[in-house]
């Protein structure tokens, strides 16, 4: 599993110039630059040339040395048809995996801004905390704080001998089987959320789990973490609600619809056909 390994985190940049990359939403979707025959990520200069104006600056950090931020448009000229606007799903598809973590990035901190404009307790309009070593927003009246936060999700590849337990979910498309996952419960462990969830969902009991790696995930807001498990008893029965059918696949027998994708489900795939 690839990490989050290019990207350097920061709250206040050293030094901006105007190649500087800008991550700029229209609502949920990010404008693209389109050069001759590539696509790329608008630059301040951009901004400048085309005369856009933006709103919600906040810097994000530095992607392979280059500062990166995020911003939402505020005012942009209609006629302006060297770029387009595409959202997180499409960007997945043609984005190299750190240019679309940082996109997720900014798409979140944008998101995160607009659904915190009043303060939780006391509805009183919040303010960015002025600080250089933490991003938060804090109520002047009575000093609550809140920090953008992330939902711990788990995903789990479930073995059987030779096979991998595969589910489909009401909501997939026609045919399409992934691993099981779902949302962590308050005052859960992710072994316990990972027992429960394969027990909710297919009616199995696991053991062996072990730790594979982790993937933020913007679809909404979460953070999915990966585990790998041993079938340890029980026979299958789907939940009828989420999953509608799931079973035990060689790997040869993967349902058609899998394909290779950037997300850590697909890659729990891959680890299964790699070493079985
Ligand atoms: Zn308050």
């Amino acid at each position: 599993m690839k990490n989050y390994i290019s990207f350097e985190p920061s709250i206040q940049p050293e030094i901006t110039n105007e190649n500087d990359m800008y991550f700029l939403f229209d609502q949920n979707k990010m404008m693209i630059k389109k050069d001759k025959k590539y696509l790329d990520i608008i630059r301040y200069q951009d901004i400048v040339n085309m005369n856009i104006k933006i709103e919600n600056v906040q810097y994000m950090g530095t992607l392979n040395g280059e500062n990166c931020f995020s911003a939402g448009i505020k005012k942009i000229d209609s006629s302006i048809d060297d770029s387009q606007f595409m959202d997180l799903k499409s960007l997945m598809l043609i984005l190299d995996e750190n240019l679309f973590l940082a996109a997720s990035k900014s798409y979140l901190l944008l998101n995160w801004e607009k659904s915190h404009k009043h303060c939780g307790v006391c509805g009183f309009p919040m303010k960015r905390k002025e600080s250089l070593s933490e991003r938060a927003l804090i109520c002047p009246k009575c000093g609550y704080t809140t920090w953008p936060r992330t939902s711990p999700a788990i995903i789990v590849a479930v073995t059987k001998g030779e096979k991998l337990l595969l589910a489909h979910n009401k909501n997939f498309s026609h045919g399409m089987y992934s691993v099981i996952a779902g949302f962590v419960e308050l005052g859960e462990t992710f072994e316990q959320c990972v027992k429960r969830e394969v027990f909710e969902e297919v009616g199995i009991q696991i053991d062996n789990i072990k730790y594979f790696g982790s993937q933020p995930w913007p679809f909404p807001n979460s953070m999915m973490v990966g585990f790998t498990a041993e079938y340890s008893g029980g026979q299958i029965v789907e939940d009828g609600k989420e999953i509608v059918h799931a079973d035990w696949f060689s790997k040869d027998e993967i349902p058609g619809m899998y394909r290779e994708s950037k997300s850590i489900g697909s890659e729990l795939i891959k680890w299964f056909i790699e070493t079985h």
